[in-house]
């Protein structure tokens, strides 16, 4: 594989988002932000716990290892450990990150999703690009998220509801019926999407943030199509400057309403080469 990547912090503030690759693999992660004002009974924060995850698993994700949910437990239970002794990780706010997992070995691309990054698989035989993204979580913010979107962004009392909304979900967590995400409950592993396919069938992968997938999955400013294409032509860096337009174009969250003014961004594309 030929991974390329670009990762861009929101203004201001550090980046909790984590790509990374090597030639048969590739991770990201998306870590989700405390909002100011929030306790997380975590010392070490969230842009470490994506940092720390992500990297636990990269090292793992050797061909012929065990199962990529296998993989991701794993890595859980070995990040809760590394505090475990300093923090409350029982703490329902302690640092969460959504995780996709990309691997490949000798006959097959092998894929994990845990919420809502999104995946996109350009396959040989179709024509649309295959989108695969875990929408738990949105199915229970849509019940929360109304009176934030009324209010406009950078006001306080938007600041305020964004709280409030981030706390109510916290409440759906890793439960049935809510949403999963890496945290410390190594079973939320078996809920993320997987699947594989024989390499020869497809020819690259992006692997985006929600604060990169927004350009086209908020702003409806590109199709996946587009996005891939953008990615493989122009670059991951090209991608997300695209979005950071976009957001200052409507610093207010009018034209398309948000919880975050301007989010994370992080898009690799992976080039598989087998049909090039
Ligand atoms: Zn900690």
């Amino acid at each position: 594989m030929r991974v390329t990547f670009a990762t861009e912090a929101a203004p201001g503030r550090p980046n909790e988002d984590f790509v990374a690759a090597t030639p048969e693999a590739a991770v990201l992660l998306d870590g989700a932000g405390t909002p100011r004002g929030s306790d997380s009974g975590c010392s070490h924060g969230v842009a470490w716990y994506s940092r720390t995850l992500g990297s636990t698993l990269l090292a793992s994700m050797t061909p012929g290892a065990s199962t990529l949910a296998e993989l991701l437990a794993e890595g859980i239970k070995t990040v809760s450990s590394l505090h475990d002794g300093t923090c409350d990780l029982a703490h329902p706010g302690s640092p969460s990150a959504t995780v996709i997992m990309l691997r490949r070995t000798n006959e097959a691309l092998e894929w994990l999703v845990l919420a809502d990054s999104v995946l996109l698989l350009d396959l040989v035989d179709a024509a649309e690009p295959m989108a695969i993204c875990d929408d738990r979580e949105a199915q229970v913010g849509v019940l929360y998220r109304a009176d934030m979107d009324a209010l406009d962004s950078g006001t306080d009392e938007h600041v305020a509801a964004h709280r409030r909304y981030v706390e109510t979900l916290r409440s759906y967590r890793n439960r049935d019926g809510g949403f999963w995400v890496a945290a410390t409950d190594p079973l939320a592993a078996y809920q993320a999407l997987t699947g594989s396919m024989p390499t020869g069938q497809v020819r690259a992968a992006a692997l985006l943030s929600d604060g990169a997938s927004r350009l086209v999955d908020r702003f409806n400013l590109a199709t996946w199509r587009e996005a891939l294409e953008i990615l493989g032509q122009r670059g991951p860096a090209d991608l997300i400057s695209r979005v950071r337009a976009a957001e200052r174009s409507d610093p207010r969250g009018e034209r398309w309403p948000r919880g975050k003014t301007y989010d994370d961004a992080t898009a690799a594309h992976v080039s598989l080469g087998t049909a090039e």
